[in-house]
């Protein structure tokens, strides 16, 4: 699995690939879906550059470890460095590209984990456990809190949603991200999936969307 970033056009970007940050309850709908309360402030978790897979000729998804759910987000490329709990504009300016991922979860694994109070990552780390359809250019977003998101799996729509309905919002929250630890050009930003998540099997036929700015297919292995 060699992964690179590239915009949609096919143009290679030329960051390596960080680290993704993740926030997890972001939209009220998929907390309540879950059983979660809505945290109080960004419930953020890491998931490791090794585990990002390209979204072109499908992804494969862990066979015995129980269910893996689709989680489709919006992800931001980050291109500048940040830190110090950056302004807004210093964020905006640091964004690079918006793509749709999958934030894929071990959600029987993850069930486990949170009974325990253990932290996530046999859950959300694996390899693969990140796929990533390629980036639009930041150029193309004029709003960052009306870019809209769905996936449909086997030709039934699951997922829909648009980033006016995130608890924490792209701009404020990456700012909050950067006064926990730095960004760096090349890492992600995955900000929460809305609700409908549920269980993928291989042969699932994927469209991953940013409606108005891409639409991407691509299937589980
Ligand atoms: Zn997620």
């Amino acid at each position: 699995m060699s992964y690179q970033h590239q915009y949609q056009d096919g143009t290679t970007i030329h960051y390596p690939m960080g680290k993704v940050v993740c926030v997890g309850r972001n939209y009220a709908e998929h907390a309540k879906e879950l059983g979660n309360e809505i945290p109080d402030e960004p419930l953020l978790f890491i998931k490791p550059g090794s585990c990002v897979d390209s979204a072109e000729n499908g992804f494969n998804i862990p066979s015995d470890r129980g269910a893996v759910h689709f989680e489709l987000e919006i992800a931001v490329l980050i291109g500048k460095p940040l830190s110090k709990k950056p302004c807004e504009e210093e964020v905006l300016d640091a964004i690079s590209g918006y793509a749709p991922a999958l934030d894929l979860t071990l959600r029987d694994v993850q069930d486990t984990l949170k009974k325990k109070g253990w932290p996530w990552e046999a859950s959300k780390s694996f390899d693969g456990a990140c796929v990533l359809a390629p980036f639009v250019s930041a150029d193309n977003v004029s709003d960052t809190r009306a870019i809209e998101l769905r996936l449909t799996v086997n030709g039934e729509v699951r997922q829909q949603g648009d980033s006016s309905q995130m608890i924490n919002a792209i701009v404020p929250l990456i700012s909050h991200i950067a006064g926990q630890f730095s960004l760096q050009p090349g890492d992600v930003v995955l900000t929460g999936t809305p609700a409908g998540v549920g269980p993928l099997q291989s042969g699932d036929q994927l469209v991953m969307e940013l409606p108005g700015l891409i639409r991407y297919e691509s299937f589980v292995r």
